[in-house]
């Protein structure tokens, strides 16, 4: 059994995509930055006077044809003052109230066609050793005290990061997971492509 997985490996040879160093191979149109105009009937008000709002969006497609993803895969914010980690980045990811969609493109981030461990991102099973909190999913009550105990239980310098729109905002389903100023670094997207979610950890991560 061991010879036919090394086989099909040596068949399949390397299926890890260059990205960053080069352009995402296959980016998927949604969810990208959104361009437009017009009336939107977006139903999260990520649309009004000062523009598009990343932060708000829940990738609905509502506001169609007004509005269309342009491709752009950089939707995330990394705060000026996040410390920075250069070397590495251990992540404690924690599920404050998700429907399962941010875990899976986080999981998908580490599986052989983006391979981030070979950018210094790994994930870690114990908030002792993690670098960042990596919150996804709304604010449920039953999580306050985990999130809030496995935060004081790291150690110095940490950030938390947000990862998709419930977290960040509470995106059509309910409140945020923590308020938005807690967070060092917003990943945005319903559920973020695995292209966004790289590129954010890599800049909180630093170079
Ligand atoms: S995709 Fe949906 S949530 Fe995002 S701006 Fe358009 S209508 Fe609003
Ligand atoms: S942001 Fe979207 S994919 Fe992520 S937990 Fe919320 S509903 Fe699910």
């Amino acid at each position: 059994m061991s010879n036919l997985w090394f086989l099909n490996g040596i068949r399949k040879g390397i299926v890890t995509e260059k990205f960053p160093k080069t352009p995402p191979e296959d980016p998927p149109a949604w969810p990208s930055m959104l361009s437009g105009a017009g009336d939107a009937r977006c139903p999260v008000d990520a649309i009004d006077g000062n523009g598009w709002n990343m932060d708000k969006c829940i990738f609905c497609r509502r506001c169609t044809p007004a509005y269309s993803p342009t491709g752009n895969q950089d939707i995330f914010t990394v705060e000026s003052e996040a410390p920075i980690f250069h070397r590495s980045l251990y992540i404690y990811p924690l599920d404050s109230g998700s429907c399962g969609g941010c875990n899976v493109e986080l999981m998908n981030i580490f599986a052989p066609h983006y391979d981030a461990n070979r950018l210094g991102l790994f994930i870690t099973n114990s908030p002792r050793h993690a670098d960042a909190i990596l919150v996804m999913g709304v604010f449920t009550e039953g999580m306050e005290d985990p999130l809030r105990l496995a935060y004081e239980a790291m150690p110095d310098p940490k950030i938390v990061i947000a990862l998709g729109s419930c977290a960040i905002s509470g995106g059509i389903i309910g409140d945020p997971a923590l308020d938005i100023s807690k967070y060092n670094v917003r990943i945005a997207g319903c559920p973020p492509s695995p292209y966004t979610i790289i590129k954010a950890l890599i800049a909180a991560k630093g170079v």
